[in-house]
């Protein structure tokens, strides 16, 4: 009888080992709290099997990497939803390339007159080849020079002579 109680208690304490740094591993993979560690740990230590299935019912459902994974996708789904663009108007999904809306006509963008990429409706320069968009070619936008050229000739004195 002494060998065969020699081997059981030999297998029970392997057992009981293996199974303390099975859950030390498994909680390790599941929270980076310390004292959580140790007490998933402790517990099964001291009640065995018994402590192993409490641990089981109790544990984090999810791995660290399940959450990590999962983080990841929200985020990388977030990045996609305002990455796409809609339409002002109707929300219909559009592309970078669209000038108008293509299920309500909206006008999205227009070409460049010039060199023909497409721009941004508030632009007043073409970014790709400098081309003014405003329509005035050589005129510099300064606030204090009028924009018709008619009211400033009207100033001069020959101007006003030969109107009689
Ligand atoms: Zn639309
Ligand atoms: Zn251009």
């Amino acid at each position: 009888m002494g060998p065969l109680i020699g081997c059981s208690i030999a297998f029970f304490v392997i057992f009981s080992l293996s199974i303390v740094i099975w859950t030390f591993r498994d909680i390790r993979s599941r929270t980076q709290d310390f004292l959580t560690q140790i007490l998933a740990t402790v517990l099964v230590a001291v009640f065995n099997i018994g402590g192993l299935f409490i641990y089981m019912i109790l544990r984090p459902r999810q791995t660290l990497a399940e959450i990590y994974e999962r983080q990841l996708e929200e985020e990388s789904l977030l990045a996609e939803m305002t990455e796409r663009q809609t339409c002002t108007n109707c929300h219909a999904r559009i592309e970078g390339d669209f000038q108008v809306c293509p299920s309500c006509g909206q006008k999205l963008k227009r070409p460049c007159p010039k060199c023909e990429r497409l721009l941004e409706l508030r632009w007043t320069f073409c970014p790709y080849c400098a081309t003014n968009l405003t329509g005035a070619p050589s005129m510099q936008n300064m606030p204090g020079v009028p924009s018709m050229p008619g009211s400033g000739m009207q100033m001069g004195g020959p101007v006003t002579g030969n109107r009689f």
